[in-house]
Formats: C-alpha cells, sequence, structure tokens
C-alpha cells in the first residue's frame, strides 16, 4: 500500500460532504484513531455533479473534488440500496426514489416507491424480496491518487415498513439474520464499529476495511 495514504493520530483529513450528520456520523468512527475531520461544507468547497455510473465512480468524483479543492487528502463516500427482483435499482438513485416534486426528499415516498415496484414484477415472497444496502469509500490525495473501500450487507425488503429510530430505507430494510428492520436498531448496533470486528452495516464495514489498511 502507498504509505501516502496512511493516517497517522492528529492528521486531519476533509469528509467529502456538505451533510452534517455524515460528519459526525464519521467524525465519531475516527476519533478513536484521533483523525480530526473538517467537511466540504465547512470548507464552502463547491459540491461536484455526481454523474457516475457506480457508487464508485460517485464516491470519487466526490473525493477527488474535495482533495483538490482543499489540498488535502479526502475521504468520500457513496451508499445506496439495491434490490434483486429490481435488478439493482435503486442504486445509486437511492435518494432520487425520494424526491418530491418540489425537490425535497421523503423516504416514506421511497420506500413505498420499491415496494410498488416489488408488486408489479411480483415479489411477494421472503425468497424474491431479497436486497443490500452497498457503501463505497473512496480515499483521494491532491495528487489523483485514490484508493476505494467497499461494504455491503445483505437483507430482505419488508412491507409495512417498521420502526423509527434510523433514516432514510432503513424501516424498510432487514439485514440477514435478524428478526428486526435497520429502524429497529440503534446506531450503536447498526453501525458500530470495534477493532477486529465485522461492523453490521454497510457503511461500518467499508470502513472496517479502510481502517485495516490506513489506520495506526
Ligand atoms: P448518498 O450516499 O449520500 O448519495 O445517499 C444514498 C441514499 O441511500 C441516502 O439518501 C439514503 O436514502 C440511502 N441510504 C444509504 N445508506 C443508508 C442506510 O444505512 N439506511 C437507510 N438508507 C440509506
Amino acid at each position: 500500500m502507498n504509505e501516502k495514504f496512511k493516517l497517522k493520530r492528529g492528521d486531519k483529513l476533509v469528509l467529502a460532504t456538505h451533510n452534517k450528520g455524515k460528519l459526525k456520523e464519521f467524525s465519531d468512527l475516527f476519533a478513536p484513531f484521533g483523525l480530526e475531520l473538517i467537511s466540504a461544507g465547512q470548507l464552502d468547497l463547491p459540491e461536484p455533479v455526481e454523474d457516475g455510473v457506480s457508487f464508485r465512480q460517485n464516491a470519487a468524483i466526490k473525493a477527488h473534488a474535495s482533495a483538490k479543492g482543499a489540498n488535502m487528502i479526502a475521504l468520500a463516500d457513496d451508499s445506496g440500496l439495491c434490490v434483486d427482483a429490481l435488478n439493482g435499482d435503486p442504486g445509486i438513485y437511492t435518494a432520487d426514489w425520494a424526491q418530491k416534486p418540489d425537490g425535497s426528499r421523503d423516504f416514506t415516498i421511497g420506500m413505498k416507491k420499491v415496494e410498488d415496484e416489488l408488486q408489479k414484477v411480483g415479489a411477494i415472497n421472503k425468497e424474491q424480496r431479497g436486497a443490500s444496502f452497498n457503501a463505497t469509500l473512496c480515499l483521494a490525495l491532491p495528487t489523483g491518487e485514490e484508493l476505494f473501500f467497499e461494504g455491503k450487507i445483505a437483507g430482505e425488503m419488508i412491507w409495512p415498513p417498521r420502526g423509527d429510530i434510523g433514516f432514510g430505507f432503513d424501516p424498510s430494510f432487514m439485514p440477514q439474520g435478524y428478526d428486526v428492520s435497520f429502524g429497529q436498531m440503534s446506531s450503536e448496533v447498526k453501525h458500530s464499529y470495534k477493532k477486529g470486528q465485522k461492523g453490521l452495516s454497510h457503511r461500518a464495514r467499508a470502513f472496517a476495511k479502510l481502517v485495516e489498511v490506513v489506520c495506526e
């Protein structure tokens, strides 16, 4: 591995997001490693157009824009829900499926749209309703060098949605081996990461891989 990507205690990196929730989640994840995060939003960096056709491409677009804009090492994540019976949709368009005509987001609408599409293709039984949450992290240097880490959690789409703890499509997704949805799990259980342990969520799993490679 390129030594330039090694993150030491006290290092600072840019998180390529304008979302305060994402900044908090990643700051908490990195805190035990002594790393400080500053977001693209805090640095007033412009948001790049995410016109990639994969999680990987979109994560790379965001990470490179922040790394070049701040002249610092930058981290971006791109994630979404892929439903087997819908050929992987909504995938990179997960957030768009929850978009209202006025441009704001309502995830109740997004979950209903996924359910309507599942009904259209006759995916009624548990075995026909497989899905996964996927996350790709891209770590980029101002020189254009990049590293990727991917995490995935398999499960099934449930209806009606259950729970109100998480965000996004959480209430309609039940991870394999559990009988509660992501919307019924505390964020400690869902996103937890402990050294040497595989976290449950797609993001925690991608993060665990990153830590193995780049953190002290
Ligand atoms: P992005 O990675 O910020 O582009 O967001 C992707 C979209 O996927 C989010 O707006 C959420 O709707 C959805 N998503 C990603 N991860 C999760 C999760 O852990 N729970 C629920 N929804 C998620």
